[in-house]
């Protein structure tokens, strides 16, 4: 397929690489001029983001935030072609998927809200988890492009669908993320080795994607960004993000989510300390821990 890739950060470089590893041919476009060029001889890299968008069968989008999507979305689909589909993969509010959802229609073009888990990881391995919102048939003709990009693709109902379930699924990770790392710190204080907490907990029933697979302890569990000195991965910029995304659906549903709420404080007051928020989001254990233990 002729597929235009919009984005090319963290997550969406490498799943564009393995798009192109598949025998599709990519146009990419980034606003920054550094992540762009970093995918030459991998992708054709575009001039603009019309040349990435106009006459391809999709176009993908990995973007930041809404408003992000919304200002692509409203410049290329225009351009797009009439039996084009529109796959948009970033993280964003379900307001924003919907409108962008209605512009489609209107358009008489194809799209999807199409989020994804498995972090920069599963990017890289093509193992990601695509939650999907859309109709069947726009879901059939993509399908093939998730199990290229992921290894899991869950249909989770109409446009605005896979949002709700990323903006969960999120919720979830950042209150776990900080648990897991008040979890180290208590440990430390116990005089408990990180290594044998890890080797409990990641086989017990406090087991989870934080611990198992991201452990926040550098040296500890597989590789994970602790490791590398906590270069995002995936920043705490977004994790704030999406737990105040969550708070936003909480507060407009009249849900009763108090651990989120908390989670959402206390990672916004980690981004506001100095060269914070780029940082990976497991450097929570930074600010957790006990001053006389390092991280
Ligand atoms: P990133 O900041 O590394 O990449 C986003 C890219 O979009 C940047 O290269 C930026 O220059 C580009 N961009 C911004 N506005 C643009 C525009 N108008 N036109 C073209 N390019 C533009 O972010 P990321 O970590 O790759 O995350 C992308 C999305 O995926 C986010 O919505 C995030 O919440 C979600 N996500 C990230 C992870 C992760 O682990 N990093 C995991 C799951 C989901």
């Amino acid at each position: 397929m002729e597929i235009g890739f919009i984005g090319l950060g963290n997550m969406g470089a490498p799943m564009a690489k393995n798009l192109a590893d598949a025998g599709h041919q990519i146009t990419g476009f980034d606003l920054d001029p550094a992540h762009a060029a970093a995918m030459q001889g991998v992708i054709t890299v575009a001039a603009g983001l019309a040349d990435a968008a106009q006459g391809r069968d999709v176009v993908i989008t990995m973007l930041p935030n809404g408003a992000a999507l919304h200002d692509v979305a409203s410049d290329i689909i225009p351009l797009m072609s009439p039996s084009a589909c529109f796959i948009d993969c970033s993280t964003v509010d379900i307001k924003t998927a919907k409108i962008v959802a209605d512009m489609l229609e209107t358009a008489a073009l194809r799209g999807l809200d199409a989020p994804v888990s498995g972090g920069v990881g599963g990017a890289t391995a093509g193992s990601l988890t695509f939650m999907v919102g859309g109709d069947e048939d726009t879901l059939a003709l993509a399908r093939p492009l998730f199990e290229i990009m992921g290894q899991r693709v869950i249909h989770c109902g109409d446009a605005g669908a896979g949002q709700a379930a990323k903006i969960c699924n999120n919720m979830i990770l950042g209150a776990t993320m900080i648990v897991t790392c008040e979890a180290f710190a208590l440990a430390d204080q116990l005089g408990l080795d990180r290594h044998r907490l890890f080797d409990v907990v990641s086989t017990s029933s406090g087991s989870s994607w934080s611990m198992n697979s991201y452990c926040p302890a550098a040296g500890v569990g597989p590789p994970s960004p602790a490791d590398n000195g906590y270069k995002a991965g995936f920043s705490t910029a977004m994790m704030v993000k999406d737990l105040a995304l969550a708070q936003d659906a909480a507060n407009m549903t009249g849900t009763d989510t108090r651990i989120g709420q908390l989670a959402l404080q206390i990672y916004q007051q980690f981004a506001a300390l100095a060269d914070h928020a780029d940082q990976d989001f497991s450097a929570i254990l930074n600010d957790i821990k006990n001053p006389d233990q390092p991280a």
